[in-house]
């Protein structure tokens, strides 16, 4: 039973050598609890605060412990009422092989309502993030301009297409030409912008946003939100939802201070966690499932095979290897 611990703290970018793998006879299971299978692994970028020991809203791993991410995972045995022998569950597991759980904490989920891994992007927690950051944060209304920062990925992509659905204008700004190209034509962004190749990336905002930007969904930070700021416009909302640029910064990254703009033009610039809102989940769940059955919301997945390729998926979040929800199948 293969196992992932936590080797190193991280320096900078997370390198293999901060992973380790072990292995362990396959666990046994006593009254009360299930035996899980790993069939799904998510890695997300919100892991790499936990692999440094600073204070956060979750807890650090702990060096030498198994990490922990959203997995689906299948009960291959049960001596638990709630949990029957070839269901699906969702929710925080180690990076393990098999498991046991007591199940709590655990969700089971209806493979025959959607496929398996969307519990974990779409109709999971980077959906919510979307959804909920974008409509209790954002509340963008109609005829209102978005820019959505790391637009092609799992969050970011759907906070566009939902923009859309409300009536938005929306802009992406992304990393590759075809990302930029897959959210003008997949997603039905209005316009996208490549930040590698952009010169002036304030210009590009503004041209593509001619009436200024309402709302801005920032998952990404540093320079490319310094240029989207200076595009914002009076009684404007940013969602601070990520940060990725600067998660591998070994310093705290200084730019053009933010009062100024913020005072300015009455913006308000408010931080999301999407722990916060558990209990709006069923209700994101519900619309943003019938978005999907409508047709008015696409996805796409990165999924890579095998239980031992999870370290590197997550190194590749950071060179912007994904195009929407990074997963690996076991
Ligand atoms: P993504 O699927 O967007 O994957 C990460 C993407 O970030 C990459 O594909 C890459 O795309 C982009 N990226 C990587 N490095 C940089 C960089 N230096 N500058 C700009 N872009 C970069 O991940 P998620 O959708 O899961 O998460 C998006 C953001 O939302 C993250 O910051 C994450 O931490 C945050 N988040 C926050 C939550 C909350 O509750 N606060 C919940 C979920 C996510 P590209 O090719 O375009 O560079």
């Amino acid at each position: 039973n293969k196992i992932i611990l936590l080797n190193n703290r991280p320096t900078g970018k997370p390198q293999a050598s901060d992973f380790k793998f072990t292995d362990e006879n396959k666990p046994e299971i006593a009254k009360g609890e299930i035996l899980l299978k790993t069939k799904f692994v998510s890695v997300d970028p919100y892991l790499r605060g936990r692999m440094s020991n600073a204070e956060s809203y979750v807890e650090p791993f702990k060096l030498n412990k198994p990490i922990s991410s959203g997995c689906i995972a299948e009960v291959v045995e049960s001596k638990n009422e709630s949990f029957k022998k070839g269901d699906f569950v969702s929710g925080s597991l180690d990076w393990k092989e098999y498991q046991v759980s007591n199940g709590k904490g655990l969700l089971t989920i209806d493979a025959s309502i959607a496929p398996l891994s969307t519990y974990l992007g779409i109709l999971g927690m980077t959906g919510l993030t979307a959804y909920l950051g974008l409509t209790e944060i954002g509340v963008p209304k109609k005829g209102e301009t978005i820019v959505v920062s790391g637009a092609a990925g799992a969050v970011g992509s759907v906070v566009g297409q939902i923009g859309k659905i409300l009536g938005c204008h929306v802009v992406g700004i992304a990393g590759t030409d075809e990302k930029v190209a897959m959210l003008k034509s997949k997603f039905g962004f209005d316009d996208a912008i490549n930040y590698n190749t952009t010169k002036d990336i304030k210009k590009a905002i503004a041209t593509a946003c001619p009436n200024g930007i309402d709302v801005y969904f920032d998952n990404v930070g540093g320079d490319i939100s310094d240029n989207v700021h200076a595009n914002i416009n009076r009684f404007g909302r940013i969602i601070v939802c990520g940060a990725i640029s600067a998660y591998n910064e070994t310093s705290v990254p200084t730019g053009p201070r933010v009062e100024h703009f913020l005072i300015r033009k009455s913006v308000l610039m408010q931080g999301f966690i999407i722990g916060n809102y558990v209990e709006k989940f069923p209700e994101g769940i519900k619309q943003l499932s019938k978005w999907l059955q409508e047709g008015k919301l696409t996805y796409t997945e990165t999924i890579v095979e095998g239980f031992d390729t999870i370290p590197q998926a997550f190194m590749d979040l950071f060179e912007g290897k994904n195009t929407g929800k990074m997963i690996v199948k076991i």
